[in-house]
């Protein structure tokens, strides 16, 4: 089997890597990178040649070129989750919108949504003389590792990987796993990229909050549509339920409303002991009372100019667009109130500047007053560095490993960890290597 990595090679974004034996070729993932939304470096020609598309999670880094795709000839299927699927329309939609690509077509769109095959986890299926299989991930819903082999080799992709169990999903399933080779993410693949726990979090998050309801501030939480959100939601329910934070009204703006949704079809593939508690009572915290919509701008509106304390659930997760810019314009200047960051916060964005204590934030080319707090709480969905090196030694038989989806100083660090038991590479964009 040849592997070809046409992006993800040293950098987070754009991942994309064929699989090819004679007589099939595949991409695991079709994605763009969301700085400045590069595409995967195939050409035309060879993506035209492809048999299938394996999307490993509905992230845009993972899937956003597949409207490119279509639009560029391609027309074979493309496998995935359900959830991932349904994630990826909502998403891909909104992509849509925000870059307005010259180069996709409606014609494009159309094949796309036709050529969708739904595949359940840990179920083989055949793409000519190759066995695939999807196996949860536990990163994102729906969220899968790909594991490929042609009868004699085997390969595990992780996609996007999480070992541990979240309030939403089980970490990812690593029992019985064999294969040759190992294509890695290494998002926080250095030795200081240690996830804190939520035991120690927790407190420090439901003080931070509880502090500022108490003195009358309202709390804009910035996050990612899909899985943050939902996680960040049901943590703030479960804590006012329980009266260790103080009743107040969150409200749920954005693109989050219909990520929710989807979340709550597709229960069955998050954590049981969340469907028990849906199957086994009427309360279901995905239409938990405390969470009200924010349903149009007169609306968010209205809510801008409410005196009492709430919460705000948002986009974007890294302040660079989306309703959160409303709320900081209406509600940075006073100190009383408070933003909370929840995720990775790259440089160049707006999350980063105010994390690094900006003043002064442009908003719609005026210029806006900073004097809220701003707190970082992290709630990340990838593995840590521990959780990466365990990933090897749970896969039988394991001689290679290949680290993709990682800052290049990440990935030099991760490598050494694994340099005395297999034979690593950090492959660069455009490298094919056999197995
Ligand atoms: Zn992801
Ligand atoms: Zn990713």
């Amino acid at each position: 089997m040849k592997i070809t990595f046409y992006g993800a090679a040293q950098e987070v974004g754009r991942s994309c890597i064929m699989i090819s034996t004679d007589k099939a070729k595949i991409l695991l993932d079709a994605g763009v990178r969301p700085e400045d939304n590069a595409f995967p470096s195939i050409t035309d020609k060879e993506l035209r040649e492809v048999d299938a598309i394996l999307i490993s999670h509905a992230h845009m880094d993972h899937s956003a070129y597949l409207p490119h795709a279509y639009s560029r000839g391609y027309r074979g299927p493309t496998y995935t989750t359900k959830p991932t699927m349904e994630l990826m329309n909502v998403l891909i939609a909104d992509y849509m919108h925000l870059t307005e690509p010259k180069d996709v077509t409606k014609e494009g769109l159309d094949a796309l949504s036709k050529h969708f095959k739904i595949i359940d986890y840990k179920k083989e299926f055949q793409i000519k003389d190759l066995k695939c299989e999807f196996i949860p991930a536990g990163h994102i819903v729906g969220s899968a590792l790909i594991r490929v082999s042609d009868g004699k080799r085997s390969i595990i992709y992780t996609g996007d990987i999480n070992l541990t169990q979240t309030r939403l999903l089980e970490g990812a399933d690593l029992e019985n796993l064999k294969a040759d080779a190992l294509i890695t993410e290494s998002t926080y693949g250095a030795k200081t990229d240690i996830k804190a726990n939520e035991k120690e979090q927790a407190p420090l998050f439901l003080k931070s909050i509880k502090d500022t309801i108490l003195q009358g501030g309202k709390i804009i939480i910035p996050s990612f549509a899909v899985g943050r959100a939902q996680e960040i939601l049901l943590f703030l329910d479960d804590y006012i339920n329980s009266g260790l934070i103080p009743k107040v009204p969150i409200y749920v703006d954005g693109m989050i409303n219909k990520t929710m949704r989807i979340h709550r079809h597709n229960v069955i593939f998050c954590r049981k002991e969340l469907q028990m508690r849906i199957l086994m009572s009427d309360y279901d915290p995905f239409h938990s009372p405390n969470f009200t919509p924010i349903e149009g701008r007169d609306m968010r509106g209205k809510i801008a100019r409410i005196q009492e304390s709430c919460i705000v659930v948002t986009t974007s997760g890294m302040v660079t667009g989306g309703p959160v810019l409303y709320y900081l314009t209406k509600w940075g200047g006073n100190s009383a109130n408070k933003l909370i960051l929840i995720g990775y916060q790259p440089q160049g964005t707006g999350g980063r500047k105010l994390q690094e204590g900006a003043r002064e934030f442009e908003i719609d080319k005026k210029k806006v007053k900073i004097n809220l707090k701003v707190e970082t709480f992290h709630m990340s969905a990838h593995a840590d560095r521990k959780q990466l090196e365990l990933i090897p030694k749970r896969i039988k038989g394991l001689r290679y490993i290949y680290i993709v989806h990682g800052e290049p100083e990440k990935m030099e660090d991760l490598k050494s960890a694994f340099t005395s038991r297999y034979r690593v590479t950090i492959p660069r964009i455009g490298e094919s290597y056999n197995i």
